[in-house]
């Protein structure tokens, strides 16, 4: 019987590598530059993510395929400076560069690595996938669920179609970059999400990665113009220490002051089942060290309701309260269209759309929220 790996290298769903994100080393062997990893891979084997890999001395990388789509709004990325309500059709494939244990997409994630993470491809194509978010209403195409920079030419090939179409792209990523594969990327992405996992290298080494190129790839993207927001998933004991969120958010606002900073809560998932459960009081004193640290825009996820005023947008130079939210559903926004704050101009930083057209989901969202 086929294996998901044969499935996965057969002709169909594999292309060669872009030229830009990979060269020729000696025997045979190939240097992938999509991730931090730059593996060096010899002839017949795969790199670290398991999905690009070396057959006769050239990069195949993996296209033709979804393992998921499905539409959100926008907010559940999230992206809380850009186009509040709008919806987001995501996308993803196989594979990851890393192997966090508490990884909440880790059935398609973890796909090649864990024999209980059970997730087949379904063939796809950018000009189908772009009618189908057209017809959805979606304004964002999505590369996420699995790493998208492993399979940054299926994403540019994605992100192509949806520019012709009017359609912003976005990546929700781990982050762990090289110059090289933003220089591919930059022309064709709007909005980036970075997951920050924590501040301490000993930590990204326990989840297969290193923290610089991390942080290398947070400065690129704000010096190129890239839309950037960070996420911060907080662990009980894991990266919850006073000392590593002051250093992480005293980093992000070196970067800038206006990028917003996201603390969400952790749940038990996958193999990470001791820490307790993020407390509401944990998620208000991380966001008090950021404040602390100059940070202006900063949200408390995954607790919708628990966290005071930390699911809303205000002005940093007035307070008037410019979106209110509850979980991802907008329920108020009083924006101009220009971005500014009505009462006293000062711009937001962002991205925004003229007006506010409500929430394509909001009727859905309602019902979910509503539910016990
Ligand atoms: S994407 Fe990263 S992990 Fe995969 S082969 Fe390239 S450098 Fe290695």
């Amino acid at each position: 019987m086929a294996t998901l790996r044969d499935i996965l290298t057969a002709d169909e769903r594999v292309r060669e590598g872009d030229p830009a994100l990979w060269e020729k080393l000696d025997r045979d062997r190939v240097r992938c530059y999509a991730c931090g990893h730059c593996c060096p891979i010899p002839e017949g084997q795969p790199g670290v993510c398991k999905v690009r890999f070396n057959h006769g001395g050239t990069l195949y990388v993996p296209y033709g395929y979804v393992a998921g789509v499905q539409c959100d709004p926008i907010e559940k990325k999230p992206f809380f400076h850009a186009h509040p309500g709008a919806l987001a059709y995501s996308f993803g494939m196989l594979g990851c560069d890393l192997h966090c244990s508490y990884c909440q997409n880790w059935v398609t994630s973890q796909a090649l690595r864990d024999p209980n993470a059970l997730s087949a491809p379904l063939e796809a194509d950018p000009d189908l996938l772009v009618k189908d978010a057209l017809a959805q209403g979606a304004k964002v195409v999505v590369s996420t669920y699995n790493e998208p920079l492993i399979t940054s030419e299926w994403a540019v090939a994605v992100f192509r179609q949806a520019r012709k179409a009017g359609l912003l792209t976005a990546f929700v990523s781990n982050g762990n970059g090289t110059p090289q594969v933003l220089e591919y990327l930059h022309p064709w992405i709007d909005l980036y999400k970075v997951d920050l996992k924590s501040f301490d290298d000993h930590h990204y080494r326990q989840l297969g990665g290193r923290l610089q190129p991390i942080l290398d790839t947070i400065r690129s993207l704000h010096h190129i113009g890239v839309w950037l927001e960070i996420v911060t998933l907080l662990i009980p004991g894991f990266n919850d220490g006073d000392d590593e969120l002051r250093n992480l958010t005293t980093f992000l606002s070196d970067v800038s002051p206006d990028i917003p900073w996201h603390v969400t809560a952790f749940h038990q998932d996958y193999k990470m089942t001791s820490p307790a459960d993020t407390r509401p009081e944990d998620l208000l004193r991380a966001a008090a060290i950021g404040r602390e640290a100059g940070l202006r825009y900063i949200y408390a996820g995954n607790l919708p309701g628990r966290v005071k005023d930390l699911e809303n947008t205000h002005c940093h130079q007035c307070g008037e309260m410019l979106v209110r939210r509850y979980g991802y559903l907008i329920e108020k926004y009083k924006l101009t269209p220009e971005g500014n704050c009505p009462a006293c101009h000062t711009p937001l930083p962002g991205r925004w759309s003229k007006k506010f057209d409500g929430q394509i989901a909001a009727a859905q969202l309602v019902k979910i929220l509503s539910q016990p």
